[in-house]
């Protein structure tokens, strides 16, 4: 595993449990925060931890925030705080910044200012909890590592044909391993096997072929 360098701004319930998780996991955290008392609480279970404003752009790059392989900024509530967190970051040259958003509205400015991905955690995980009650299968599996992925793909018609003429691996560099057709699973399908319709590929293959594929299939 990858070593990597984190750093995380705002420490509450959010921050903290993304701060704290990523260090258990083996990773370098560095995690700031405004308020002494938030720093104190994280002392132990971080790398190391820091009183920092993060809408200071001098401060920021005094911790060197345009170097970390991942910036997360966990500012909810003080939207003002968080977009001059995301862009001082971006600034300095952060290649991975997620955001939290608590509103559809801050999300879309942050998208906008450059945030390389943003979630917002409540939103997000009541979809979740709905579409596991509604029996909904998720489609993203489990990340191998190194960023390549299992997925599936549905069937639709822009992939038709066989898997030898749709050729994936070569446009794409993806693997089919499986073809799931109504539940039914078929494990290294064959190269003159023809799809049908909603059929779903079981695709592995490294996240930027399958979201070149994903693109392609109009997903
Ligand atoms: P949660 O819902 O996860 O508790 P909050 O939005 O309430 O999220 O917490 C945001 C955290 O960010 C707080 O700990 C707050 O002190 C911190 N914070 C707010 N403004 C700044 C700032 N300018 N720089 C650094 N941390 C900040």
């Amino acid at each position: 595993m990858k070593v990597k360098q984190c750093l995380v701004i705002g420490l509450g319930r959010f921050g903290t449990a993304v701060a704290t998780t990523l260090y258990e996991l083996g990773h370098e955290v560095v995690a700031v925060d405004i308020e002494e008392e938030h720093v104190q609480a994280v002392t132990n279970l971080v790398t190391h931890a820091a009183i920092l404003d993060a809408t200071d752009e001098r401060a920021l790059r005094s911790i060197g925030a345009g170097d970390f392989d991942e910036v997360v900024i966990a500012i909810g509530t003080d939207i003002r705080a968080n977009i001059l967190a995301t862009m001082g970051a971006k600034g300095l040259g952060a290649t991975h910044v997620v955001c939290k958003a608590t509103d559809e509205i801050s999300a879309r400015v942050l998208e906008k200012i450059g945030a390389d991905e943003v979630i917002r955690p409540e939103h997000d995980m009541g979809v979740r909890v709905a579409q596991r009650l509604a029996g909904v299968k998720r489609k993203d599996a489990p990340d191998l590592g190194g960023n390549i992925s299992i997925v599936e793909i549905e069937v639709n018609e822009r992939l038709r044909g066989t898997l030898k003429e749709l050729n994936l691996s070569n446009r794409f560099g993806v693997q089919v391993i499986a073809i799931n057709r109504a539940g039914k699973v078929e494990v290294t399908p064959r190269a003159d096997e023809l799809l049908r319709p909603h059929d779903l590929l079981v695709v592995v293959g490294d996240n930027h072929a399958i979201d070149a594929l994903r693109r392609f299939s109009g997903e």
